[in-house]
This record gives C-alpha cells, structure tokens and sequence, in this order.
C-alpha cells in the first residue's frame, strides 16, 4: 500500500491582522496548495454553518471545504474571516454570523480606541 514515508512537515501557519478591521485572522493552507484566512478560536457545529462556507481541518492542520451534506451531527469546522469581518459589507449569510460581526465590531473598536495614559501616582498631577 502507497504509505507516505515522506516525514510530517511543518504546515506554515500564523496570524495577521485584517487590513479591514484590524482583527487577527489565522492563516492556514487548504489542500488546494492555497491559503485561506480563518476566523480565529471559532469552531462551530458544521451543520449550522453552509455547506459551502464550512472548512475543515485535517490532521496535518491543512483545511478544505466541508461539503458533506448532511454533515456529522458533532463534526466542527472553522469559518472565513472575511465572513465574520465588520468591515466588509457582505451579506448575513445566517444567524449567528449577523451576531459575530457585532461581536467583532465591538472588538475591533475596543482595539482601535488609545489607552488613556496611566500615571504612577507619583506622577499624578498636584491637584493642590
Ligand atoms: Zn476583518
């Protein structure tokens, strides 16, 4: 049987941000030789995701469209960022994504607002 001795390599992965809302996004291979932008840390349920918008992670730690249909009740998957990004005008494909992007929306403001300076209360100003 064709058993790959090639040895495991390390999938390149990481993070950036968003040019549009600032927000970190993971970058991850598709089977496709290709690189798609998640949404971080979100791993619905595949079923309450399009099958088309599903994708789904291998074990080398590459995705690819979940289109099974019906999907594994219990199967997880992992969204686009771009589907979830505030700052794109994109239609409201279903439910719960309409409440991510507020949620993201939120994030990304709380990012992009300064920290007031905090003083050491030495350095408070002499109110007297
Ligand atoms: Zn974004």
């Amino acid at each position: 049987m064709g058993v790959l001795d090639e040895k495991p390599h390390r999938i390149g992965r990481g993070q950036n941000r968003c040019s549009n809302c600032g927000l970190p996004q993971d970058r991850v291979a598709t089977l496709e030789q290709e690189w798609v932008l998640l949404e971080p840390d979100m791993r619905p349920l595949a079923h309450t995701v399009p099958a088309d918008h599903r994708w789904l992670e291998l074990s080398d730690g590459r995705v690819t469209v979940y289109g099974v249909c019906p999907p594994d009740q219990f199967q997880r998957c992992r969204i686009e960022h771009r589907l979830a990004c505030p700052q794109q005008a994109r239609p409201d494909l279903w439910p719960w994504l309409t409440s991510l992007r507020e949620e993201n929306e939120r994030q990304a403001q709380r990012q992009s607002t300064p920290e007031p300076p905090r003083l050491p209360p030495e350095e408070w100003p002499d109110a007297g």
